[in-house]
């Protein structure tokens, strides 16, 4: 998917991609800035192009069903693995902990779509707290 806006500028119709980040987008005349599809400024005057852009060489059918064998692997390999040592759960639940964890201390970096999916459940549950306790006291 792509944007197009004008040149602060010159005027002219600059058309970049939204799906690799912030990247910084120049123009003809020398002017540049950078695009961040996470700022909400940059679709303010500006239209989505939806044409898809250069395309890459589709995968075989050969390919496609080696990765989905292997993604089933080891995903199989990983429950039997949980199955076969139950002492090993508690090691599960510690590293649980530690992940979680450093989610949390690393909660700015995560991308927002990331942040909305831990956030909106959290905060559905806080106020489902909030009723309950206030629904107890009167
Ligand atoms: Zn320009």
């Amino acid at each position: 998917m792509y944007l197009v806006k004008s040149c602060r500028i010159c005027g002219k119709k600059i058309r970049f991609p939204l799906d690799r980040g912030a990247i910084r987008v120049s123009c003809d005349c020398g002017y540049s800035f950078l695009a961040d599809p996470d700022d909400r400024a940059l679709y303010i005057d500006a239209t989505i192009d939806l044409t898809p852009g250069p395309k890459e060489p589709r995968p075989s059918l050969r390919e496609i069903t080696d990765t989905l064998i292997q993604r089933i692997k080891s995903v199989k390999d990983k429950i039997s693995v949980q199955c076969i040592n139950p002492g090993n759960t508690k090691q599960i639940v510690i590293r649980r902990i530690y992940d979680a964890k450093y989610w949390i201390q690393n909660y700015r970096l995560h991308p927002d779509s990331e942040k909305r999916k831990v956030l909106i459940p959290f905060c559905v549950l806080l106020v489902l707290a909030v009723c309950l306790i206030l629904s107890r006291l009167l």
